[in-house]
């Protein structure tokens, strides 16, 4: 039976559920193909994004290949050729890429922050960890100034999107960079947990849980300050370029300025919740994550922007009737993202004892569930059934999904590439829901299946 509140009740996790949790602590089993399947996701990752830019910057958006056997040398020879010549790692680049992630590390340094205490983390003998939740104001002064960086002409904004090549050779880099050093820095230092001991499954999966830099926490950084802010100033520089050579802004470049902004804000104003998140509690800071975050989101998910700045309008307008719909949609999917998340992360909150949450622009209605029922665990935790909870078992997921769709879908059939993000996510997260449900399912045991009888969609309620 699912409980009633007091959901504000602090928990207690019994003894039997530290045991479970430190049995979750240790390596289980290789994932993701172990070293092999690895190694070709760390090689084959960059191939892909090259050629989908290729494909994308100079073939019209068409998937191009070898036309025969004869062709094959000559065709890898063109993708090497431009590759080599506009896709170098330049100095330019490097500024532009290192500059934004220098300030960002100040920002998140020095800006004023909200203080959260993240959920008790059973390495650490169940000590929480404090976050100082500054992203938000870290954005504003991240607008501000390249508002005045652009209209001063010290920086325009349309460099970000004429550099995309360099600029993404020099984010590949610096994520291989991050992986192996973070490795070897946890490894020095003592703090790596959870180790198959095969190096490069190790430096895959990642060493360190929480790594920490003074106050900031790299990893939360990472996700939020890096990815989402690249991609939102990719959408602006899209829409900067448009203005300058069009004179005007297409609705689809609007579309996506709005549809990163919304993203990259929900990040920042409610990155509070983000600690109470699998990437943030599970997953280690190695490659799968950090390559992900300084190289594969900005530079892959937006490629309906790399599109629009390449072709005509004509090739990928709508009626008025679409554009409704696909506002209407994104608005919808990120109504049901956003109050979700916030749900579950505040729940988990209350579960901890905290009764005041912060108060960021916008706070959507049914954002806080009062009175939500759960399912109390042996393990001493809580299952919401509850809000949207009560429906699926992951309704962040899909609504983050029907989000990634339309950012493919605001481009029509003009080309597949842009919807390379949806057909990636949803890899990304079935392959996901599968490892989560593996490990809630050792972790409650019992109480999961009761879970699972209660709310018995995986994803959308009678469909699957
Ligand atoms: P969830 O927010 O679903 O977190 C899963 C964990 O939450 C479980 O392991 C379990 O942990 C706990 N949990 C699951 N169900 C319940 C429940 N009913 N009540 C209480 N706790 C529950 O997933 P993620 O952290 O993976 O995702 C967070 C958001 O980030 C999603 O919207 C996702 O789409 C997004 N995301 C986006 C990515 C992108 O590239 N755009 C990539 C990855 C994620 P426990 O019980 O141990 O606390």
């Amino acid at each position: 039976m699912a409980k009633n509140s007091p959901a504000t009740e602090k928990i207690v996790i019994t003894d039997a559920g530290k045991e479970i949790d430190r049995r979750l602590d240790q390596y289980q089993e290789y994932e993701f193909g172990g070293p092999w399947g690895v190694t070709g996701i760390m090689l084959g990752f960059p191939v892909l994004m090259y050629y989908l830019w290729i494909c994308l910057w100079f073939y019209d958006g068409q998937l191009v290949y070898p036309k025969s056997q004869a062709d094959v040398n000559p065709f890898m020879a063109r993708m090497w050729a431009h590759i080599c010549e506009d896709a170098y790692p330049s100095l330019y680049a490097w500024k532009v890429y290192g500059g934004n992630i220098i300030f960002q590390l100040f920002l998140a340094w020095v800006m004023p922050g909200y203080q959260q205490e993240g959920l008790p983390v059973p390495s650490l003998n169940y000590k929480t960890l404090m976050y100082n939740c500054n992203a938000l104001y870290s954005l504003y002064a991240t607008m501000a100034t390249a508002a005045v960086l652009h209209y001063t002409n010290i920086f325009r904004l349309t460099e970000i999107l004429d550099n995309f090549g360099h600029l993404m050779s020099v984010a590949m880099i610096c994520g291989f960079a991050t992986s192996f050093g973070v490795y070897f820095w946890a490894v020095a230092t003592g703090s790596q947990i959870r180790m198959s001991g095969n190096f490069i499954y190790d430096v895959f999966m990642g060493a360190i849980l929480n790594p920490r830099i003074g106050p900031i926490d790299l990893k939360i950084w990472a996700e939020v300050r890096i990815p989402w802010v690249i991609v939102f100033f990719l959408s602006v520089s899209g829409g900067c370029k448009q203005y300058e050579t069009l004179g005007y802004v297409t609705p689809n470049m609007a579309f996506m300025i709005l549809a990163t902004w919304l993203y990259l804000n929900a990040c920042a104003k409610g990155e509070e919740c983000i600690p109470q998140t699998w990437d943030m509690y599970h997953e280690k800071w190695g490659f799968m994550v950090i390559f992900w975050n300084f190289a594969g989101v900005p530079f892959s998910y937006i490629y309906s922007i790399v599109y629009m700045a390449r072709q005509d309008p004509s090739k990928y307008r709508f009626s008025t009737l679409a554009y409704v719909f696909l506002f209407a949609t994104l608005l919808t999917a990120y109504y049901i993202f956003d109050t979700s998340n916030s749900q579950k992360s505040r729940f988990k909150m209350q579960t901890q004892g905290i009764k005041t949450f912060r108060n960021t622009f916008p706070q959507l209605p049914w954002s806080i569930i009062e009175n939500p029922t759960y399912i109390q665990t042996a393990h001493g935790n809580r299952l919401l059934t509850s809000g949207w909870w009560a429906y699926s078992r992951k309704p962040n997921y899909v609504a983050d999904w029907v989000m990634s769709f339309c950012w493919g879908a605001i481009i029509g059939t003009a080309t597949p590439i842009p919807y390379f993000y949806s057909v990636f996510f949803i890899t990304v997260l079935v392959h996901r829901v599968g490892r989560d449900f593996e490990r809630c399912s050792i972790k409650y045991g019992k109480d999961w299946e009761r879970y699972c009888q209660v709310v018995q969609a995986k994803f959308i309620p009678g469909i699957y």
